[in-house]
């Protein structure tokens, strides 16, 4: 079978020469003998790995020397509670922006350690759109601002990073972490789960500001302290290795397209396609506001639920595939991200515009 055009919103794509470079290698890597998911965390052959991966994310994001990255697991899920519990003061005062399903669950987990305060929230329009953060609706005794940079069900994207002055901003970066140049040094912490843009799941990324580890209360479990896994370079315990293994191989992969400027013209001449589609269209509309839009996940509706059910019937049927939207939002939902080839959206525009026609006869 051919492979097909997946828009799923996490797993994902993953680039194609990634996976032929694996499977190449899947069961003897560089004459070790063995597979990757076979060595020891120990040996020499997975230090390269995880050095090399480290060093490869370093050079895409240009990442600053005094932040550590960290490969970790628990997906970013995990991170919604280790944020709070490293990083919260003696105010155990949070701030958090609400933009929708995934920053409502960052801050109910955040409210088991810290005093969360909703500086700004978007749920009046539905998480249409993001709200703007400006510093004088920061607390100054808080210990973070934590914002979502890309709201993966919504469809919604932060266009400028806030300036959050002396508060560190924690960001939530799962759904477009590497899809665009970004400027590391505006936060204090960042992290992603794997599965969108970096890797196969089981692994998060965290990239953290040396002056914030080492600050969670004693009866934090090791597993959980930014500060055992900073000191052991991520090999406190054994790291998810194949995951790092292939997110090496797709930090290669980007920089051999030309890096994060040129990720960020394909990525929006990709969504630029699809909206452009959706404006001239007289059948599909998109919920999201215009200069909230995410180059990542764009949601669309039709007017019925049956015609909504047509579309994605007819879609798959031509590899077009898991274009259903979150049950939250109904509706479509293309996820595009990094390796959604072009021709991807351009076989579904096709398809729109196809589809849309034959109804009109
Ligand atoms: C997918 C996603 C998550 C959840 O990630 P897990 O790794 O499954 O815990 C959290 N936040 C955002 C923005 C996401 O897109």
């Amino acid at each position: 079978m051919e492979r097909i055009y997946n828009f799923s919103a996490g797993p994902s794509m993953l680039p194609l020469p990634v996976l032929e470079q694996a499977q190449k290698e899947l069961t003897n890597y560089k004459n070790s003998g063995m597979s990757v998911m076979e060595l020891s965390h120990r040996s020499g052959w997975f230090k390269e790995i995880i050095e090399g991966a480290e060093q490869g994310l370093r050079n895409l994001m240009k990442i600053p020397d005094d932040y550590r990255v960290l490969f970790l697991q628990g997906g970013a899920s995990q991170q919604f509670s280790m944020v709070p519990m490293n990083l919260l003061g003696p105010s155990k005062k949070a701030d958090y922006v609400h933009t929708g399903s995934w920053s409502k669950k960052a801050m109910k987990e955040a409210e088991k350690f810290a005093e969360v305060n909703v500086i700004v929230s978007s749920e009046d329009g539905s998480f249409t759109y993001i709200p703007e953060v400006t510093e004088d609706m920061i607390d100054e005794e808080a210990s973070y601002v934590h914002i979502t940079t890309n709201n993966t069900i919504e469809g919604t994207a932060f266009r400028n990073i806030p300036d959050t002055g002396d508060v560190p901003l924690v960001a939530d970066m799962s759904s477009n972490i590497l899809s665009e140049e970004v400027d590391v040094s505006k936060f204090g912490l960042i992290y992603a789960g794997a599965q969108k843009n970096i890797g196969p799941a089981g692994l998060t990324v965290v990239i953290i500001r040396d002056d914030l580890i080492g600050h969670a209360d004693a009866n934090v479990p090791a597993m959980l302290d930014y500060k055992t896994h900073s000191d052991a370079g991520s090999l406190y315990n054994t790291p998810p290795t194949f995951a790092i293994y292939m997110a090496k191989l797709v930090f290669e992969y980007i920089e051999s397209l030309g890096g994060l400027k040129t990720m960020e013209k394909i990525n929006r001449e990709k969504a630029d396609l699809l909206y452009e589609t959706i404006e001239n269209s007289d059948l599909f509309t998109s919920p999201v506001k215009k200069d909230s839009r995410s180059l990542m996940n764009i949601p669309f509706v039709s007017p019925s639920a049956q015609t909504d059910a047509e579309f994605l019937e007819e879609a798959q049927e031509r590899g077009l595939e898991t274009l259903k939207g979150h049950r939250s939002v109904g509706g479509m939902r293309a996820s595009i991200y990094n390796a959604m080839p072009q021709e991807g959206v351009q076989a579904l525009v096709r398809f729109m515009d196809e589809f849309e026609h034959h109804r009109n006869k």
